[in-house]
């Protein structure tokens, strides 16, 4: 069986390594001219982080992740424009909760 996957993001990217793990050979088509980094950071929340050690990929992730596996501390507020706190971040209680998330 072979698999055509439009789009080389993170979900064209991922599948292709999970189907290709399962012994089907999976064709990546990307757009853009070249893959590089746009500036943003990601945070990869814990759902995500366990789909990636469901197909073995979580220590690649957390070992080239900013965090060096896990010792920076994630956090955040989200606040109005004036800086009014709305919410904090509970990421520790969450991490404590539903496991480990990577930066
Ligand atoms: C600034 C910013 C910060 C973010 N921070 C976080 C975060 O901290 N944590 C988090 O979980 N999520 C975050 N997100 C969301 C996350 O980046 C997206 O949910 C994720 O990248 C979506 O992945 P995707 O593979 O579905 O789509 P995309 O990453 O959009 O990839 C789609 C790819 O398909 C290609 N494509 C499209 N049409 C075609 C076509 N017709 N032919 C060939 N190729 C095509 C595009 O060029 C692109 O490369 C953030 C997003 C932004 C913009």
């Amino acid at each position: 069986m072979r698999a055509l996957i439009i789009g080389g993001g993170i979900g064209g990217l991922t599948t292709a390594i999970a189907l290709r793990r399962v012994g089907v050979e999976a064709v990546v088509f990307e757009r853009a001219g070249d893959l590089r980094e746009n500036g943003a950071g990601i945070s990869i929340w814990t759902n995500a982080v366990k789909a990636l050690e469901k197909i073995g990929l979580s220590d690649v992730v957390r070992s080239d992740g900013q965090d060096g596996g896990g010792q920076q501390e994630i956090g955040g507020t989200i606040r109005t424009a004036s800086g009014r706190k709305l919410m904090a971040l509970p990421v520790g209680a969450l991490e404590k909760r539903f496991g480990p998330s990577v930066v």
